[in-house]
């Protein structure tokens, strides 16, 4: 039996949940499209200023933490999302459709990301100390926070892209206070997560401020959020239209700050014919593909979405392993009325292009918002004359694109909008061809991988969840991975200062025991 806490239905502001004035939403089972009590009161733009003001004062002291202190409140978020993990499960499932066996790894994903940057920011190196002790003088860079933080978490995660997610996490590993913009579908799941947050900064006798969260709708409190002088960066993850919005904002402000916006990706495929040769290779190439086309109802920002498969015998027997598996498949509910409204339009304005055509399509599942998985055929010339073959399906649809020789995907490397991942298939026998194309993949993506499919984003050190424009708004940074503490924080030198006024960091006693350049330039 699990035990359910009574929701609150508003923001919390401040450290006190506060009911709101702006109206209300509710969340939606998206299986039968039936409302979730209980209903959301929508904060003011007066109780959304008190939430930055908390957060700008809870910065003061925040930022003094030391990374032990901030450490241990990291653990702490995660023990408490760890502990309230059956209750979060069942609440997220109501509201996104999505599985338990999903939001399981989900929820570990989350809690371990949490720690892994508890780990790391007990190891000091994300100050990114340099010393150089002269000749003419004594400087010492170290990296500070920015301030508080804007976050806007996306649908298709509600837990590891959401309330405490990657950037959430990243911001407070940095030392910045959070003002959370709850994602409206999944009001309920973005509270618990929120209480989780709340007891970790009671817990350590933190500031209130540290950590709000705000309901509201993205165009209205949203953008306030994103305009207020007291926020100093904007971490967020969800569609190219509202990641574009935001960065308007931002650069639009008296003062403009950074926004990193992860946005839309087709995760192009690149399968070479050494790929498909051996008799069980196209089927296990073809189950895999239909595996990370489906998994999730498609609803992943590394869902290949375009897929080049070399004209032949090879590629015609892999083509129709793959129309066989897809006309299998069954769709899967997807995490709301609109974006299973979105896929279908996204479906039929492909499908009016000229000379694209269905290769298959699965059966609907059962219940609301559960479109039959889809993928199309095209050729190469056809998707380097239409920009629209380009354009992201979210959800599970995608698109086979026939090419003639390895140096026409030199042309489509070139010709594609940046991504978050670029994937080569191939083998020994292709690898002349793969090292022609590989520089052009850098370019394209913050990922390439070889073999394997783009869907797993491992959560670590050197893991980049980024990419060039459109991908993300910001290609030098990741959303994934400890690198993101950077986003948060900017470099300071410190001139001729004397000991006792030194940071510890940087000081000589170096107290904390933070890895340090010295002199080693
Ligand atoms: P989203 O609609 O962009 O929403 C993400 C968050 O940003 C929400 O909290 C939203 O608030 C807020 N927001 C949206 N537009 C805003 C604006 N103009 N100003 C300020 N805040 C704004 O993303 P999503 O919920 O993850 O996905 C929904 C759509 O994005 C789908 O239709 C899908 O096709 C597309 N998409 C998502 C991804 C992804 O990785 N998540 C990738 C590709 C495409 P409200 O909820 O109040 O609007």
């Amino acid at each position: 039996m699990i035990a359910t806490t009574t929701l609150h239905g508003c923001s919390l502001i401040n450290g006190d949940w506060t009911p709101g004035t702006n109206g209300e939403i509710t969340g939606f089972d998206p299986r039968t499209n039936d409302r979730l009590e209980p209903a959301y009161s929508l904060a003011n733009s007066a109780q959304l200023k008190q939430a930055i003001t908390a957060a700008k004062r809870a910065f003061r002291s925040y930022r003094l933490t030391t990374p032990e202190e901030r450490a241990d409140f990291l653990t702490s978020i995660a023990d408490n999302i760890d502990a309230s993990a059956e209750e979060i499960i069942q609440r997220a499932s109501l509201e996104t459709g999505l599985g338990t066996a999903r939001l399981t790894g989900e929820i570990a994903r989350t809690s371990n990301q949490l720690r892994l940057f508890a780990e790391t920011i007990r190891t000091g190196a994300y100050h990114r100390v340099r010393i150089e002790r002269g000749p003419r003088v004594d400087l010492r860079q170290r990296h500070i926070p920015l301030g508080p933080v804007a976050v806007f978490g996306a649908s298709n995660f509600p837990l590891a892209f959401s309330t405490a997610g990657g950037d959430t996490a990243a911001a407070l590993a940095a030392g910045c206070p959070v003002v959370f913009k709850a994602h409206n579908a999944h009001p309920g799941t973005a509270e618990l997560v929120g209480k989780a947050v709340q007891g970790a900064v009671e817990k350590h006798s933190l500031d209130a401020g540290v950590f709000n969260l705000i309901y509201g709708r993205g165009v209205e409190i949203g953008q306030e959020l994103a305009a207020d002088p007291a926020i100093s960066a904007i971490g967020f993850t969800g569609s190219r239209q509202g990641g574009l919005a935001l960065s308007q904002t931002a650069s639009q402000r008296a003062v403009p700050i950074p926004v990193f916006a992860e946005m839309s990706a087709t995760n192009p495929v690149f399968v070479f014919p050494g790929a498909l040769e051996g008799p069980d290779a196209s089927e296990a190439l073809a189950d895999a593909f239909v595996l990370s086309i489906t998994g999730s109802s498609g609803q992943l920002c590394t869902k290949p979405g375009l897929v080049f498969v070399p004209r032949g015998l090879a590629g015609d027997a892999f083509v129709e392993l793959i129309a066989t598996k897809f006309t299998q498949s069954s769709g899967q509910t997807m995490l709301t009325k609109g974006i299973a409204e979105a896929w279908q339009r996204g479906v039929d304005t492909l499908h009016s292009q000229p000379s694209v055509e269905v290769l298959a399509q699965g059966t609907a599942g059962p219940g609301a918002n559960a479109p039959g998985p889809v993928v199309f055929e095209s050729d190469i010339q056809v998707l380097l004359n239409n920009a629209i073959l380009q354009e992201e399906i979210f959800g599970a649809a995608s698109l086979i694109v026939r090419y003639d020789s390895p140096t026409q995907l030199h042309d489509a490397a070139e010709a594609l909008e940046g991504q978050l991942t670029a994937t080569i298939q191939a083998t020994q026998k292709d690898i002349k061809d793969v090292s022609a194309l590989l520089p052009l993949l850098e370019d394209l993506a913050g990922r390439v991988l070889f073999g394997g499919w783009p869907t797993g984003v491992e959560v670590g050190h050197a893991m980049v969840h980024g990419g060039p424009f459109p991908a993300t708004s910001n290609a030098q940074s990741t959303s994934v991975g400890t690198l993101a503490i950077e986003r948060f924080m900017r470099p300071v030198s410190y001139q001729s200062l004397p000991e006792e006024l030194l940071p510890s960091p940087i000081s000589e006693a170096n107290k904390w025991s933070v890895p340090r350049e010295i002199d080693s330039y």
